[in-house]
């Protein structure tokens, strides 16, 4: 069963959402060359904390940091540390906030300094088809409509979308029912109801869809190395259509 969240449910996800987005809106302007990885996930708990809310990552099956931050050919889960970002890097930087025990969770890719044409399409694809995503999160489609939009979009613009890592549902903990695929035949899956709180997450390759996880156990990396971006909002099916929570 997919949860549905009652109006006072959606309005502290509401205040968590505007916490990670401002916080988000921080660590964008970090995001230069010579910057450290944990330099970065150190601001966000400070910020978070600053805000009366939680990391909701941090902790979370182990992993040891409020932000994700995964650079070129890693897709998700890379853990900050001592690496420092270089001109021409692209970043994807994701954050998760537990406001109360509510959770919102949302993820961009940033690049750095100056970036090759080719990388910043990549990045301005997988944005978009966060938003063609969002667009089918309506009462009364299917949950694969979303995934069909986002596979559609991508493969047409020339890139792949990865298979082992999808979106979920979220809201009382950071992963609920249900999971939401990047990819799949349209009309398929739970019809979309109000109440519904969905993390929808385009992540995108420029080479193969295909991922493997390297030895600490997290990081998620394409196998062919190429390139990958991330994007991510935390929405709220509502009578007037989708409601993004993270922004
Ligand atoms: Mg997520």
């Amino acid at each position: 069963m997919i949860p549905l969240k009652s109006d006072e449910d959606l309005q502290r996800l509401s205040k968590s959402g505007k916490i990670l987005s401002r916080v988000m809106a921080s660590l964008k302007e970090v995001i230069l060359p010579g910057v450290l990885t944990s330099e970065i996930d150190a601001l966000a708990q400070r910020l978070i904390v600053e805000e009366g809310a939680k990391p909701a990552f941090k902790g979370y099956k182990g992993f040891p940091a409020a932000v994700c931050t995964s650079i070129n050919e890693e897709i998700v889960h890379g853990i900050p540390g001592k690496r420092a970002l270089c001109e021409g890097d692209i970043i994807g930087i994701d954050l998760g906030v537990n406001y109360l025990g509510y959770f919102t969770d949302a993820a961009v890719t940033l690049g750095v300094g100056l970036v090759d044409p080719s990388l910043l399409k990549l990045v301005e694809v997988t944005k978009e088809a966060l938003v063609e995503g969002i667009k089918k999160a309506v009462a009364g489609n299917r949950l694969s409509d979303i995934s069909h939009r986002i596979q559609d979009f991508v493969e047409g613009n020339g890139f792949s979308v990865v298979r082992q890592f999808v979106g979920h549902g979220i809201g009382l903990s950071l992963h609920e029912e249900p999971e939401i695929p990047n990819f799949g035949v349209a009309h398929q899956g739970p019809i979309l109801e109000k109440g519904m709180v969905l993390a929808i997450e385009p992540m995108v390759n420029a080479g193969s869809w295909e991922a493997e996880i390297l030895p600490n156990g997290w990081t998620a990396v394409t196998k062919d190395r190429s390139p990958s971006a991330h994007f991510e909002h935390t929405i709220a099916i509502t009578e007037d259509g989708p409601q993004i929570l993270t922004n």
